[in-house]
C-alpha cells in the first residue's frame, strides 16, 4: 500500500468499486494508510461482500467469517456502503472522478472462460460460477434452470470451484439443509437423479489446483466413492521433478490422497470419477447434451511450464449435464481502459483510476458466519442516514450513485 500524499486539508475522499474482498481490503489499507480518508464503496448488487457471499460454497461456512472483518470496516464511520449502483451504468468513472480524489477499481473476475469446442453451448451445457451464483442465490442467477434428472454429470476443470461444484451436486439433501443454501437450489437438487460426477482435467496430478483439504473431503461424501486410474498417478520424470520442489508440498499431499482413493475397493453405489490427461474435444447431443468427448493429453515442456497435447486418442464421458470451471476473466469497466490484472491498490491523485485485482483468496479467519442480516441493514441504515459527503460540483445534487442506490433498483 503506498503512502498517499496530498495536500488537501479536508479528508482524502475515495471511492472504491465493489465490495469483494478487494474492495474491503483496499479499505483496510486506505484506513491504516495515514492520511485522514472518507472511503464510498460502490456494489452493483445490494450487498456487500462479493464472491464471499456468492461465491464461497454455502456448506463451507467458515470460510464466509472473514465477513465479520469486513464488518467491522464497513461500520467504520469514515466508510459507507453503496448497493444497486452499477458503475459504468448508473455513474460514469467520469463522474466519480469528477466527485473523489480518487477511485479504485475492485469488480473483480466476475466472466468465465469458454472450453471453446463444438457443443459447447448445448442445454445443459453451464458455466460453474453460473451454478455457483444460482445455490448461492445470487440475484444474477436466481432463473437460471439445471436439469439434474439426469445420471451423469462432467465438470471441466480441476480447481476448487470443480469441487465445490461436486460436492454441493453429491450432498444429500439433509446435509445441504444445514447450510444456507439457497431454497430454490435446495428444492432443485433434491430431485437430482445424478449417480456418476466426472471431474475432468487436461494436465496430471502433479498440476492440479485442488487444496488437499477440498480433495479429501470428497472421500467423505455419503453415498460415494472416489475413483480414478491408478496409471495416470505415475508420474514422468519432469512431473516427478515437480512434485519434489518445496512449492508442491500441496500437491505431493495431494497425490497421496489420490493414492488412497485409488487403493480403496467400491463400496458406495455412486462415483465420482477423477479423470487426468484429458482435454474437452467436442460436446454431443440433440436438445440437450449427452457427452463430453476427451481427447487423451500428454504433458510436454519444462518444469512446471508443461502444456498438455493432444494424443489423437479419443474417449467419452456420459454427460447428462456439464459444468466448466476453468478459469474466470475480469471485463474492462466502460470508461476504464483495459483491466489490469494483479497491480497493488494504489489510490492516486492523478486521473487515471486505479485498479486493484483480480482479489486474494478469501482470509481464514474464525468468525460468526451468518452476517447477511445484520450487514445489510447496517449498511442501509447507515446509507439513509448519511448525507452525501461531497456535493457535486456541477450543481451540489448528491451523485447519481447515491441516488439510484435509494431508489433500490436492481443493479
Ligand atoms: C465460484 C467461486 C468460488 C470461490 N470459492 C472460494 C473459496 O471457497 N475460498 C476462497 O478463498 N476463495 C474462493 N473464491 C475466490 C474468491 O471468491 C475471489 O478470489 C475473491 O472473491 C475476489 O475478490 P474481489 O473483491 O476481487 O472480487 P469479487 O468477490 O468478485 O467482488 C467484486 C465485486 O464487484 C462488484 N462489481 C462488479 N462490477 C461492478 C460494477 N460495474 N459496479 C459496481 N460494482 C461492481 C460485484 O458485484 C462484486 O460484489 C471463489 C471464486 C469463485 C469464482
Amino acid at each position: 500500500m503506498t503512502h498517499v500524499m496530498t495536500s488537501h486539508a479536508d479528508p482524502l475522499k475515495i471511492a472504491i468499486v465493489g465490495s469483494g474482498p478487494s474492495g474491503f481490503y483496499a479499505v483496510e489499507a486506505l484506513l491504516q494508510s495515514g492520511p485522514d480518508v472518507e472511503i464510498d464503496l460502490y456494489d452493483r448488487i445490494p450487498v456487500p461482500f462479493g464472491l464471499v457471499r456468492y461465491g464461497v460454497a454455502p456448506d463451507h461456512q467458515k470460510l464466509k467469517e472473514v465477513t465479520r472483518v469486513f464488518t467491522r470496516l464497513a461500520l467504520d464511520q469514515r466508510v459507507r456502503f453503496f448497493g444497486n449502483v452499477t458503475v459504468g451504468h448508473d455513474v460514469s468513472i467520469a463522474e466519480l472522478q469528477e466527485l473523489y480524489d480518487a477511485v479504485v477499481i475492485a469488480s473483480g473476475a466476475g466472466v468465465d472462460r469458454a472450453m471453446n469446442v463444438p457443443g459447447e453451448d448445448l442445454n445443459g451445457s453451464h458455466a460453474a460460477v453460473d451454478f455457483v451464483g444460482w445455490y448461492n442465490g445470487h440475484p444474477d442467477y436466481r432463473d437460471c434452470r439445471f436439469d439434474l434428472s439426469g445420471e451423469h454429470a462432467a465438470i471441466v476443470g480441476q480447481g476448487n470451484v470443480a469441487i465445490d461444484v461436486c460436492r454441493i451436486l453429491a450432498k444429500t439433501v439433509d446435509e445441504l439443509r444445514k447450510t444456507d443454501i439457497a431454497e430454490h437450489a435446495l428444492d432443485a437438487l433434491a430431485r437430482s437423479r445424478l449417480r456418476t460426477i466426472t471431474i475432468v482435467g487436461r494436465r496430471g496430478p502433479a498440476q492440479m489446483k485442488f487444496t488437499t483439504k477440498e480433495l479429501r473431503e470428497l472421500g467423505t461424501l455419503t453415498g460415494w466413492d472416489v475413483t480414478l486410474d491408478p496409471a495416470d498417478l505415475e508420474l514422468d520424470e519432469t512431473s516427478a521433478v515437480e512434485m519434489a520442489a518445496p512449492q508442491a508440498a500441496v500437491a505431493a499431499k495431494n497425490l497421496e490422497v489420490l493414492r488412497g482413493y485409488a487403493a480403496k475397493p467400491r463400496s458406495q453405489p455412486r462415483e465420482i470419477r477423477i479423470r487426468f490427461f484429458s482435454a474437452p474435444h467436442r460436446v454431443e447431443g440433440d436438445e440437450r447434451i449427452k457427452n463430453l468427448v476427451v481427447e487423451r493429453t500428454r504433458l510436454s515442456g519444462p518444469a512446471f511450464r508443461q502444456q498438455a497435447e493432444g494424443t489423437g486418442t479419443y474417449r467419452d464421458i456420459a454427460a447428462d449435464v456439464l459444468f466448466r470451471s476453468i478459469g474466470y476473466a475480469a471485463l474492462p469497466l466502460p470508461g476504464c481502459g483495459a483491466a489490469v490484472a494483479g497491480s497493488a491498490v494504489r489510490p492516486s491523485l492523478q486521473d487515471r483510476p486505479e485498479r486493484c485485482g483480480p482479489g486474494p483468496r478469501c482470509r481464514r479467519s474464525r468468525c460468526a458466519p451468518h452476517l447477511r442480516d445484520g450487514v445489510d441493514q447496517e449498511g442501509a441504515d447507515r446509507h439513509h442516514r448519511h448525507q452525501p459527503r461531497r456535493q457535486h460540483r456541477n450543481g451540489g445534487e448528491p451523485s447519481r450513485g447515491q441516488s439510484s442506490a435509494a431508489s433500490g433498483r436492481p443493479g
